[in-house]
Order: structure tokens, then C-alpha cells, then sequence
């Protein structure tokens, strides 16, 4: 009988049994075209939706899809054969019908029909094909589905589904047959199958494949609902033959845990799941409604579109002996191990009861075995069961319950759906491969691209390398050609020209003895004369042509002319320019000759003027303008209206200040000595001064000063120093600009008298002024004067005593005022030996600077005591008595008169004052 061939089953014919509602059908929803099972209800592959943006690809409704249930009887064993010999077996199959009688008694009977009716004689693989076999092959096309053997012990469950056959392939059961065909459908390349071999006892799941994994979680999807054993062994299967060895190797753990757990087989469920994982590449339909002229993008888009997997389990499960149920108790079991046999076989018959029944609730939830087969029973599994009965009328009541157990499960209906999900994984990789590809690929297409280009540059540059140089001969060469043509053809021209003047000559001589001779014998033919005509009128032509030429050789001749003439009235012109700048230049030499005599001149009358000291205004230093003006009177600037005083002025204007400074920084040293005597005979005039100063004569002055080794220039330098030095603001001047230290420098090596006097007189213009007396003092001015004694002309002594005169004129105003205190800075300096034995000083200005400075130092009873131990209170009583003049005299005398020390020096002294 084919295995799809279940019909209408579930139906008892006796009243007791509900008939299963015709919807139902047996026919099995079966796609595969190997499938012998009718597709009239088979799920349509085409309503699978393949949404891509659903992870699963599967469509969530299913197709309705009964329990199956066969019931297989087994033979009498030797037992029976003995015990019920005489009996009857209790069932009685048509197997025709589908139907099983279970006898009640000798007269009665009640009928059941299931899906399957296996009588003792079935043999192992036709019960493979009606019970498991359209399930194998639901699997294989993507869906789950279970496969379970239900009965007391020793009905044959084992033996239906676990047989190994190893010694009798005939025997082999549907565990060994249903793994040959899965393996037989699926390929290793594309397809995965894999095992898990467990027990389920007291309510505890056992790895059969590693016992020692004892305790394993039932984990259940909360969106799918779907049940998995992640902490289980799953061992993926190749052959056959690896698959019977898991199988032993499952058995003996079995036989080896119930043995340790002093138990049988037959108190535990033993579950083999297998899953199965198809890659459904190339196996889907696809959908070629738009192919066309998209059809590039549709197989861009495909292939792009995540590969389908199936991934389906196919659960069998060989469950504990029914009878254990009702009998658990009464043989001696423990309660706890009784409670649990019972616990997951009544929640199964509870199950399917509410199952049946279209309960609202089922509870699923009440054992570790509802839960692993809540897709079996009611889910979307596709499911057949075969009840295991014996003959025995000894065991009718376990007989009669597990047939009820049977019709009850046939009322059950599942929701067949298949399991599809896209492999998002399997793409990635794809596209990670993928991907790579196009990189390595891209990478190399622009390294070609770039080499190329590379070379396409390489090979232009040649070309247009070569291209320039065949340019350049062939234009040389066409030159060449042209340049030798011009001159072949000029030559052949001329040589022509010439020839046809020549042959005209003569031509025309001929012509006139002709007509000569003719006017004797006119008979030249008149062809020849048409001839002749001809060649004239070429030569005409000829001739035109060659004078054309010549006029255009001369129209270029007057036209260079033309340019020759312009540049040499350009050449006129730049001659003429040069010629003024010559003049110009001469001009400007001359102008600077007559400065420099100028200068020369002035510097002349300066020399020539004898400088000597203003005595009557004391800080004044004439430089001898003044005399000059008298003295000028021979000099070649005698011309000049105002003398050398307005010609100096006059130079001043011209030549201008700046001008003049600069010449102090001449290399020609008899400029710089021009015009050092320049500056300072501009320095003597009062109004100059400013201007010096502030054009910075007086900086450009002390460099001189300070780096001049020619004496002269320092003579006169220090006689503009000192000139300049009767301002006050220049003294400040000086003495910020360093000019003390450089007049004592200048003071402690000059030898020449009158640079002493200059530098004498610089120094005593600055004693006179009230700020600078500390200062002078520190930066040794006073002992600088002082030193420049030693030279004892008298012109230098007199500035001496005038400086010392001013300083001490300063610190005495200084002290009436308050502002000194403390001995005067030239006792301190050491020049009161000095003033006491100059003081009586021939020469009259020494005289009275001395004395006045005398008087002032006496005027402060502080240093009183020094000018009586260094011997001064005689020279104050001689001024005092003797001076001829009078204002110094009553100085004298009244300052001794006021000073203590002085009286009781004078009292100790018995000098009558
Ligand atoms: P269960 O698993 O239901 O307890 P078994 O499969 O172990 O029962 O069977 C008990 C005995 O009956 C075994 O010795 C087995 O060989 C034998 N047996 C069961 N079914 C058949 C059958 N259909 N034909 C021959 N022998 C069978
Ligand atoms: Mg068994």
C-alpha cells in the first residue's frame, strides 16, 4: 500500500468513537514529486512568501495536517505461544478496512479504524513507508516532523523504530531507515544533517551521546515557539555508517544508565532528533514574471538576495511503556520514579485529549515531554504515530487503553508550516569573498590604468620629442632648398637677362642688314618673322620683369637709407644729451672746487687768526673772528661785503650744517682739519651754538676729541667744545654725552699749551654751572684741572684758577642756600695746596680767581679748619689788606671778620685784624 494512502481514519465504526471531522483528510500535505502521498493538499511552495526584509523566510500560516496513527501488532512470542494458546488474540485486524476489532468478549467486539492497520506479518519497511516515511520526506522538503512509537512495554516499539538490522537488513527500523533516506536526498556540499541522541527520565533529559551531560535545558523561542536542546550533543552525520555507530554508541550509554540507575529501558523516553539544514539554491522557482529587458539588474538583484535555508528536525521518539501508567505502582516502583513515568505520559494523553477535544487550554507546559513535543502535537510538525499492541488477552486493558490513546491522537490537528529562513551568514561571506574579489580586482585594473597611462605619457613624449626634431631638419632643410633655389634662380635670371640682352643686340644688328638686304631681296619667310616676334615679346616680357625686380631692390635700398638716416639723427641726439651732462658734470666740479678753496680759505683766515682769550667776559674763548674782521681786509674775501663773519654765514647757508658735520668724518685728513676749524669758529658765535648742538656737532666734536691722533684737530675740537660749553643747556649736554671723562683724557695727555687752554677752558665753563658740581667732582674734572698745571703756561693757569673760581663761587651759593653740606668738593679734591701758593700769582686774571675763590671757600666755617692747616688764612689777611681790587678786599675782610675759627685763630695768633 502506497504511504500516501491514509485515508479517512480515526473513525470508529462503533458508536464510542467520534468520527473525525472530514476536513481532516488523510491526504498529507506532501510537495515532493517523489512523494507518493497525493498533493492535492500539499503546501504550495509558490505560498511561501520570501520576503526579503523577514529573516524568516517561511510563511507564518501553515497548512492543516493530522496526526497520523498506524497500529502495528506484534506476533505471539514464545510466551503466548504457550500461555494463550488456547485463547484468542484479543485484536482482530482488517487491515483491508484500516479497521482493528478489540474483542470484548467471545460475541462482541468493538471496531476502530486508524490511518494504518500493521498486522504481525508487515514487515519492517513497509512499516518504514506508512509510518515514517512521508514524514522523511516532509522533513527533507523543509518541515518538522515526528515519528513515535506508543504502547506497553514489549509491544515492539523498539524494534519498529530502533532496530539496527545489522545482521538482517530486512529488520532495520526507522531511526536506520529514515537516516539512509535523508542522507540519500541531501548533499554534503549544500546540505547539513545532524544527530542528537537523548533519554528523557524522572523528568530529567540525558545526553545519550555524552551521558555525562545529564541535566539538559529545554530552551523555547518566545516568538516562534520553537523548541531546542542548545546544552545537547549534535553530531553532524556524513554516512550511514557513522550514524549506526552514534546509534550503538547511544544504545550502550542507555543500556549503561539504566543499569547504574538500577532502571530499564523501558521506564525512559529515548528521543533521536535529526536536523536537517538544505540549502534551497537552485532549488527555488524563481520568479521570472519581470525578466526582460531588466533582466541584468533582476540577476544583479538575485544574486544579491540572501540564499533560502530549510532547516526542519525530524523527532523519534520512543516512549516509555504505556502500561506503566496504571502499573508503576503496583510493581514495585518508587513513588518519585512512578510520579515522573506517569508525569510525562498522562500530560501527553492530557494533551491530546485537550487536543482532541479543541480544549482552549492544553498543558503543554506540565512535563519535560509535552514541551519538546508541543510541535508534534498540535504545532506545526507533521507527525505519525504508531501504537505497538500484542495479541495477549492477558493484556487487553493495556491493549484498549493504548487504542484509545491512538483514536484520540488521530483527532489532532496540526498546522503543517514549512521552516524556511534566509542565511544572512552564508551571504555575508558570499559577499565578503565577493567584495574581495572586486577590490584585488579594482586594485589591479588601476594599477594597469595607471602603468598605462604611464606609458601612454612615455611613448607622447617621444613622439612629440621626434616630432620637434624632424620639424627643425626638415625646416633647416627646406631653408636650405629655398636659399639654394633663390640663388640658382637669380643666377640663371641674370645669366638669362644677360644672354637675351646680348642675343636682342644682336638679333637687332641682324634685323637691320636684313631689312637692309631685304629692301634688296625681301624674301624671309613670314613664319619666321611670327617667330621672332614671339621671342621678342618674351624677352620684353623678361626684361619687364627684371627691371621690376631691380626697382623693388632699390625702393629696399631707399627704405634702409631712410632707417640709417633716423638712427644716426638718434645717435646726434644721444651725443648732443652726452654733451650736457659733460658740461653739467664740469659744471658741478667747478662748484665743488670753489667750496673746497672756499673752505680752504676760511680755514686759512682761521689759523691765521691767533686764538686768544676773551679776558674781559671770563667763559668766553675766541676763536679770532672777531679780529678777523679787521684782519680780513687782504684776504680774497674782502670782496664780499660783511667779511669772513658774513662768508662764513654765507658757507653756512650754501654748503649748508649738515654738509659740514659730515666733513669731520672725511678720510682726507686736511679736510677733517678744515673743517674742525670751520665748525668751531661757527661754534664761537652764540646764534650757531643751537644749531650745532642740535645737528649733532657736539657728538661729532667729542669723537673727535676722543679718536683724532692729530693734535691740531683735537686743539680745535676742544676749543668748540669749550665755545660750545658756555650754555647751560650744552654743559648738560656734555657731561650726559661723556664729555668730562673725554676733556680729562684730552687733559692728562696733551702736551700742546693751547689744547691745555682749550680743554681748561671747557672745564671751567662747566664748574660754573650749580647742578653739574657733584658730577665734575665724582667724574674727576676738578683733579683733570687740576693736573693740567703741570704744563705752567700761564694762558692754562688762568682757565685753571678760573674753573676753580666758578666751582667755588657754585658750592658757596650752593651752601648759603642749604643746599651743600660738608667740606667744599675742592678741598676734598686736594686743590687748596694750590690756591694758597698761587693765590699771590703774578699774573693778574691767576690773581683774582684765585682770591675771589679764596674768599668763597672762607665764606663757610666747615672748611675753615682745612684753609688755616694748609695755610690760607695768610693769603685771606694779605687779599684782605692788599688786594687792588676793592670788592675782593672787602670780601676778603669781611669773611674773616665773620668766621670764629678765623678770629681766635687770628687772637691765637696776636694778629691784629
Ligand atoms: P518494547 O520496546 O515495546 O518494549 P520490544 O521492541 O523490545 O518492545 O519488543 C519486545 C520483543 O518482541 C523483542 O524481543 C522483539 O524482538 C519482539 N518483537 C516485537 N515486535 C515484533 C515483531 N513485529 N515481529 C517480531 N518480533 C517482534
Ligand atoms: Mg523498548
Amino acid at each position: 500500500m502506497a504511504s500516501g494512502s491514509y485515508r479517512n481514519g480515526g473513525v470508529k465504526v462503533a458508536s464510542k468513537v467520534d468520527r473525525l471531522p472530514s476536513s481532516a483528510g488523510y491526504t498529507t500535505p506532501k510537495p515532493s514529486t517523489k512523494s507518493r502521498l497525493s498533493a492535492a493538499a500539499a503546501p504550495s511552495r509558490r505560498g511561501v512568501s520570501v520576503a526579503p526584509s523577514s529573516s524568516k523566510a517561511g510563511g507564518d500560516s501553515g497548512v492543516p495536517g493530522r496526526v497520523r496513527v498506524a497500529v502495528r501488532l506484534r506476533p505471539r512470542n514464545a510466551e503466548e505461544m504457550i500461555a494463550d494458546a488456547d485463547f484468542a488474540d484479543c485484536v482482530e485486524l482488517l487491515p483491508e478496512l484500516k479497521r482493528l476489532k478489540l474483542r470484548k468478549n467471545n460475541w462482541d467486539s468493538e471496531t476502530y479504524e486508524f490511518d494504518e492497520v500493521l498486522t504481525e506479518f508487515a514487515s519492517q519497511k513497509r512499516v518504514y513507508e506508512v509510518v515514517a516515511k512521508p514524514v522523511v520526506e516532509s522533513v527533507l522538503e523543509g518541515y518538522n516532523g515526528t515519528v513515535m512509537a506508543y504502547g506497553q512495554t514489549g509491544t515492539g516499539k523498539t524494534f519498529t523504530l530502533g532496530r539496527l538490522g545489522e545482521e538482517d537488513t530486512a529488520a532495520r527500523g526507522i531511526m536506520v531507515r529514515a537516516m539512509e533516506d535523508i542522507l540519500a536526498d541531501t548533499s554534503p556540499e549544500t546540505d547539513s544533517v545532524s544527530v542528537s541522541y537523548l533519554q528523557l527520565y524522572m523528568e530529567s533529559i540525558q545526553d545519550l551521546l555524552i551521558p555525562a551531560n545529564d541535566n539538559i535545558n529545554i530552551v523555547e523561542d518566545p516568538k516562534t515557539g520553537d523548541v531546542s536542546l542548545p546544552g545537547a550533543t549534535n553530531v553532524e552525520i556524513r554516512d550511514q555508517k557513522s550514524f549506526m555507530e552514534l546509534l550503538r554508541v547511544g544504545e550502550a550509554h542507555r543500556f549503561a544508565a539504566n543499569t547504574k540507575l538500577n532502571t530499564e529501558s523501558s521506564r525512559s523516553h529515548a528521543i533521536l532528533i535529526v536536523h536537517v539544514k538544505r540549502s534551497m539554491k537552485g532549488r527555488i522557482d524563481v520568479d521570472h514574471s519581470f525578466h526582460g529587458e531588466n533582466s541584468m539588474a533582476t540577476n544583479l538583484v538575485s544574486s544579491f538576495r540572501p540564499p533560502i535555508v530549510r532547516k526542519s528536525k525530524l523527532v523519534v521518539v520512543d516512549l516509555a511503556g504505556s502500561e506503566r501508567i496504571d502499573k508503576s505502582g503496583s510493581e514495585g516502583h518508587t513513588l518519585e520514579e512512578a510520579k515522573s513515568i506517569n508525569l510525562s505520559l498522562s500530560a501527553l494523553g492530557k494533551c491530546i485529549n485537550a487536543l482532541a477535544e479543541n480544549s482552549p487550554h492544553v498543558p503543554v507546559r506540565d512535563s519535560k515531554l509535552t514541551r519538546l513535543l508541543r510541535d508534534s502535537f498540535g504545532g506545526s510538525a507533521r507527525t505519525s504515530l504508531v501504537i505497538t499492541i500484542g495479541p495477549s488477552p492477558r493484556h487487553r486493558g493495556e491493549t484498549s487503553s493504548t487504542i484509545m490513546f491512538g483514536q484520540r491522537a488521530m483527532k489532532v490537528e496540526n498546522m503543517v508550516k514549512l521552516k524556511e529562513e534566509f542565511d544572512y551568514k552564508s551571504l555575508c561571506r558570499r559577499l565578503d569573498i565577493e567584495l574581495d574579489k572586486l577590490i584585488a580586482e579594482n586594485e589591479r585594473q588601476r594599477k594597469d590604468f595607471e602603468d598605462e597611462i604611464e606609458r601612454i605619457r612615455m611613448e607622447s613624449e617621444n613622439r612629440i620629442a621626434e616630432a620637434e626634431r624632424s620639424y627643425i631638419d626638415s625646416l633647416e632643410n627646406e631653408r636650405l632648398k629655398f636659399q639654394q633655389n633663390y640663388l640658382d634662380s637669380a643666377k640663371k635670371l641674370e645669366e638669362k637677362w644677360k644672354a637675351n640682352v646680348d642675343k636682342a643686340r644682336t638679333e637687332h644688328q641682324n634685323l637691320c642688314l636684313d631689312n637692309a638686304r631685304n629692301v634688296e631681296a625681301p624674301s624671309t619667310s613670314t613664319s619666321d618673322d611670327v617667330g621672332e616676334v614671339r621671342q621678342f615679346q618674351n624677352e620684353k616680357h623678361l626684361r619687364q620683369s627684371t627691371e621690376d625686380e631691380i626697382n623693388k631692390l632699390k625702393s629696399e635700398v631707399s627704405r634702409w637709407k631712410q632707417l640709417e638716416e633716423a638712427g644716426n639723427a638718434e645717435i646726434l641726439k644721444l651725443h648732443k644729451i652726452l654733451d650736457s651732462e659733460v658740461g653739467q658734470k664740469k659744471k658741478l666740479e667747478e662748484e665743488i672746487a670753489i667750496l673746497k678753496s672756499q673752505l680752504l680759505q676760511l680755514s686759512f683766515h682761521a689759523n691765521e687768526t691767533k686764538p686768544s682769550l676773551d679776558r674781559g667776559v671770563p667763559g668766553k674763548l675766541s676763536t679770532g673772528f672777531d679780529s678777523l674782521v679787521s684782519q680780513a681786509r687782504h684776504s680774497q674775501l674782502r670782496d664780499s661785503a660783511n667779511g669772513p663773519k658774513a662768508s662764513i654765514a654765507k658757507l653756512f647757508e650754501q654748503v649748508g650744517l649738515h654738509k659740514i658735520l659730515s666733513l669731520l668724518e672725511s678720510e682726507d685728513l686736511d679736510v677733517r682739519v678744515h673743517a674742525v676749524k670751520v665748525v668751531a669758529n661757527l661754534a664761537a658765535e652764540e646764534a650757531n651754538q643751537e644749531k650745532i648742538v642740535e645737528a649733532g656737532g657736539l657728538t661729532s666734536l667729542l669723537m673727535l676729541l676722543r679718536s683724532s691722533e692729530d693734535e691740531t684737530i683735537r686743539r680745535v675740537a676742544a676749543g668748540a667744545i669749550a665755545n660750545l660749553a658756555m650754555n647751560e643747556t650744552n654743559q648738560e649736554l656734555i657731561m650726559a654725552q661723556g664729555g668730562i671723562g673725554l676733556l680729562s683724557v684730552t687733559a692728562a695727555d696733551a702736551e700742546d699749551p693751547q689744547t691745555l687752554r682749550m680743554v681748561a677752558g671747557a672745564i671751567a665753563n662747566l664748574c660754573g654751572n650749580d647742578k653739574l658740581q657733584k658730577r665734575l667732582s665724582r667724574e674727576g674734572g676738578i683733579k683733570a684741572l687740576l693736573g693740567m698745571v703741570r704744563c705752567g703756561h700761564p694762558d692754562v693757569l688762568a682757565q685753571v684758577a678760573r674753573g676753580i673760581a666758578n666751582f667755588a663761587k657754585c658750592e658757596s651759593r650752593a651752601s648759603t642756600q642749604g643746599n651743600k653740606a660738608g667740606v667744599s668738593l675742592l678741598i676734598e679734591d686736594g686743590t687748596l695746596p694750590w690756591i694758597v701758593k698761587n693765590a699771590n700769582h703774578e699774573a693778574s686774571p691767576i690773581r683774582r680767581h684765585i682770591e675771589l675763590a679764596l674768599c668763597h671757600l672762607a665764606q663757610h666755617e666747615i672748611n675753615v679748619k682745612d684753609m688755616i692747616t694748609e695755610g690760607a688764612l695768610w693769603e685771606l689777611v694779605r687779599i684782605s689788606r692788599n688786594c687792588s681790587r676793592e670788592d675782593i678786599r672787602l670780601l676778603a675782610h669781611r669773611t674773616l671778620m665773620s668766621s670764629p675759627i678765623f678770629q681766635s685763630e687770628l687772637r691765637r695768633l696776636h694778629i691784629e685784624f
